[in-house]
């Protein structure tokens, strides 16, 4: 199951393009549309990621909710919308609690990068970047950075382990061939994302009980690649 993101957003429009950007990236979505819902969520979900709050709201504002969520969890990644330079200055400015925010209009592209950016900080804080991941038959040291199958240790390439671990940490998700460029050679690289191609055949070959017909790594035709979940 995806990492837990709350949005609290009393526009319908917004709320409903952030929930979709976000769900499209395997994030599981809470969605409060007042502060008194987003009270509760947080009352009653153990374990959030990040929340996005969006401050000017009728009732409890989010503000409040912000503060009330960072009282009751000291990792959870808090982002606050907003929608004017006034607000700004609330959130910079007073202790609220808050790590992050963004200014409406915002695209979606920023807004999942800054929720990954946020997701990642949290797993260091939990020190969940260090636990093993389990799937099927694989199970990934990310502490040794090996993976095994059936627990006997499989030979990859740094670069080879990069791009399993990145389907790893996003099972089930549709994962572009730019996007595996970017994780496992570095934002710098500007290489064809063919090399993708590439490495995932090599390893295909060292993971798959059949390389010609692979049901671990996944083609997603004229996109890139996903990590089967479901074996
Ligand atoms: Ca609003």
């Amino acid at each position: 199951m995806g990492k837990t993101i709350l949005i609290l957003e009393d526009e319908k429009d917004i709320r409903s393009f952030i929930v979709i950007n976000l769900k499209r990236k395997g994030y599981r979505v809470l969605e409060a549309s007042t502060g008194e819902e987003a009270l509760k969520i947080i009352d009653n979900e153990p374990f959030l990621y990040v929340a996005i709050l969006d401050i000017m709201l009728p009732g409890i504002d989010g503000l409040e909710v912000c503060e009330y969520l960072r009282q009751k969890d000291e990792e959870v990644g808090i982002i606050m919308l907003t929608a004017k330079t006034q607000e700004i200055d609330k959130v910079t400015g007073l202790y609220t609690g808050a790590d992050d925010y963004i200014t409406k209009p915002f695209s979606p592209v920023e807004l999942v990068a800054r929720v990954d950016g946020l997701c990642r900080r949290v797993d260091l804080l939990k020190g969940k970047d260090q636990e093993d991941l389990y799937s099927g038959p694989f199970r990934l040291s990310r502490e040794s950075r090996t993976l095994f199958k059936n627990e006997k240790r499989i030979d990859l390439t740094q670069l080879e382990y990069a791009i399993v671990q990145y389907f790893l940490e996003n099972p089930g998700v549709a994962l572009n061939r730019d996007e595996i460029l970017n994780e496992a050679w570095g934002e710098d690289f500007f290489g064809d994302a063919k090399i993708v191609d590439v490495n995932i055949r090599r390893i295909r070959k060292k993971i798959e009980d059949n390389s010609s017909n692979p049901k671990y790594i996944l083609t997603v035709w004229g996109y890139g690649y996903r990590w089967n979940s479901s074996i």
